[in-house]
Parts: C-alpha cells; sequence; structure tokens
C-alpha cells in the first residue's frame, strides 16, 4: 500500500477551501497567518512562498515579513511579541534556519501558544506529549494524519524512529507513544540500529541522509514512513526496501505534502477558536 500524501493533502486542501469559505460568511473575516522569513536563503525563501501559495489557494490571508539577516535577537522576539499582541493574526510561523547569531530555540519559544500553528514551541511539545489539546509539530501531525486516513494500525506495534530533532524525531515519537505504540528513538549514537531495525512493524526515518537504511535492515511487511528529503528527491530509506514492506510512503509526495497542509489545517483551527470563543 502506498501511502499516499500528495493525494491526501490535495483532498484535504479542498476541504479547507470550503472551511475557509464558510467561516467567512459566517464572520466576514479569513483566518490570518504571518510568515516571517529572516535572510534571504533560497530554499527559506522557495517554502515560504509555497506556503504563502498555499494559503492562497485554500482563501487563508498570508502576511510576510521579510527580515534582514543582520537583525539582532531582540529585534526578531519583539517583531513576534508584535504578532503576538496582534488580534488580527492567527497563527505565526518563523522559517527554520535562523541566521546563527540568532537563539532559535528562544525565538520559537517566544511565539505564543495559542498562535505556534508550526508546533515549534517548547510548551506545545510538553502538552501535547502529555496528551493535552495544544497545536503540533506540522511535518509530524502529517505523518500521524496519513497514517490514521491509511488505517495503519499503531496500539501494540513497535514504533523505531530514527532520527531525534526537535522539529521531526522527538515530536514523532511522542505521538506514536500517544496512540501506544512501543517507540525507539534511535540517533547517531545508537550502536545496534540494524537490530532494532529488523524488530520494528514501523519505521520513521527522520535522519537527512540519502537512502541511509537498508532493504537488509528491515522485516518483511514493515511500515516505512520516510520522512526524509535530500537532494534529487531522495528518502532517507533504500527505495528497494518498499518491495518488502506492507505500506510505505514515497518521497516525492509522501510525508512532504502533508507538512504544509498541517500548517494550514492549524491556523484554521487558531482562527476558528478564536471567533468561536
Ligand atoms: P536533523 O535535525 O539533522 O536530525 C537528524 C537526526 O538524524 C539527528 O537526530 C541525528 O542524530 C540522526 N542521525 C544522523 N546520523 C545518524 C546515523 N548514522 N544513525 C542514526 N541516526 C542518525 O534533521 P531533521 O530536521 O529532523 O530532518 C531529517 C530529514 O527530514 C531531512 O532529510 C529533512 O530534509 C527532512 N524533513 C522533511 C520535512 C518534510 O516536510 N517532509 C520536514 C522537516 C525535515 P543526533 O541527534 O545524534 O545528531
Amino acid at each position: 500500500m502506498i501511502l499516499d500524501g500528495k493525494t491526501l493533502a490535495k483532498e484535504r486542501e479542498l476541504a479547507l477551501k470550503e472551511e475557509v469559505g464558510t467561516l467567512k460568511e459566517k464572520y466576514n473575516k479569513v483566518p490570518v497567518l504571518a510568515t516571517i522569513l529572516v535572510g534571504d536563503d533560497p530554499a527559506s525563501v522557495t517554502y515560504v512562498r509555497m506556503k504563502e501559495n498555499a494559503c492562497a489557494r485554500v482563501g487563508i490571508e498570508s502576511i510576510h515579513v521579510g527580515l534582514e539577516a543582520s537583525i539582532s535577537e531582540e529585534e526578531l522576539v519583539n517583531k513576534i511579541k508584535e504578532l503576538n499582541d496582534d488580534e488580527n493574526v492567527d497563527g505565526i510561523l518563523l522559517q527554520h534556519p535562523i541566521p546563527k547569531h540568532i537563539d532559535e530555540s528562544r525565538c520559537f519559544d517566544s511565539i505564543g501558544v495559542n498562535k505556534d500553528v508550526d508546533g515549534v514551541n517548547t510548551a506545545s511539545f510538553g502538552a501535547f506529549s502529555h496528551g493535552k489539546e495544544a497545536f503540533k509539530s506540522a511535518t509530524p501531525l502529517g505523518i500521524m494524519t496519513l497514517l490514521e486516513h491509511y488505517n495503519v494500525e499503531l496500539e501494540g506495534k513497535y514504533a523505531v524512529v530514527v532520527g531525534r530533532s526537535a522539529i521531526l524525531g522527538k515530536p514523532v515519537s511522542m505521538l506514536l507513544l500517544n496512540k501506544n505504540a512501543t517507540v525507539t528513538i534511535a540517533h547517531s549514537k545508537t550502536k545496534n540500529l540494524p537490530e532494532l531495525l529488523k524488530q520494528a512493524d514501523i519505521v520513521v526515518a527522520c535522519v537527512g541522509k540519502p537512502e541511509f537504511i537498508k532493504k537488509e535492515w528491515l522485516k518483511e511487511g514493515v511500515v516505512i514512513v520516510d520522512a526524509g528529503y535530500n537532494p534529487g528527491n531522495v528518502g532517507d530509506v533504500s527505495k528497494d526496501a518498499y518491495e518488502i514492506a506492507s505500506a510505505y510512503t514515497p518521497v516525492p509526495g509522501g510525508v512532504g505534502p502533508m507538512t504544509i497542509n498541517m500548517l494550514l489545517t492549524q491556523t484554521v483551527a487558531s482562527f476558528r477558536k478564536k471567533m468561536e470563543k
């Protein structure tokens, strides 16, 4: 079975467009997402443009906040606080990575939890890890939505997540745990990765190394979730492993398209919450 994120994201986008239309009729307002881009890194410029285009497709208004790479940490934090205080803004996206002289984690944490629609805030992570209502990290939420859509059973399954980044490996591990999977988080210091993977019913690859996970390391019938996105549209799992998988996310067209969709979904949810207060 192919876990087709591209098709699911398209379907969800149409549904979101309808929802935004209904909300607009009811409130005469639309959700607003502020996108902050610091500097002009070409990949980040492209990602922010893709996110703004997706907003436009569903009728979400985006406010582009372009800042010089030389901006100070204090100025950036103040800008975020200004957006936190702006009643009109429902969500804030701070495009990663930001210049090295700025503490990214502090900036993420200065985004108000009620506007953290990309799920990058430590407080959001704490809340959803404890199973409480909170915005979730976009890519992990996209993975969970995809697995749920295809009815992939998680309860009691053994999942190995390879990678422990704050935006991907760690949060997806918590979400799997909350769905009663038994989870191992592997990383660069893990000693016996092939042995761990051989036991896994579900493998979530978020390593950032092309075709790093080999077919021989996996067991027959495994579910492969490949979040890796390396140059040349190559994932973190060797493509020949699909032959032994019961289900897998293709690269491209699996996890990737779901991420932006989750950002939009959570922006609409934030708007709805504000209006229904
Ligand atoms: P990251 O911050 O670089 O984290 C990579 C993780 O992989 C780290 O935890 C690292 O361990 C671990 N790792 C590195 N070498 C390893 C090894 N030999 N064995 C086991 N673990 C190893 O990357 P990220 O931001 O999480 O992204 C991971 C991948 O997902 C990238 O390809 C990225 O492009 C992709 N991604 C896709 C989306 C999407 O929307 N599709 C979104 C975000 C990221 P240590 O912690 O020990 O260093």
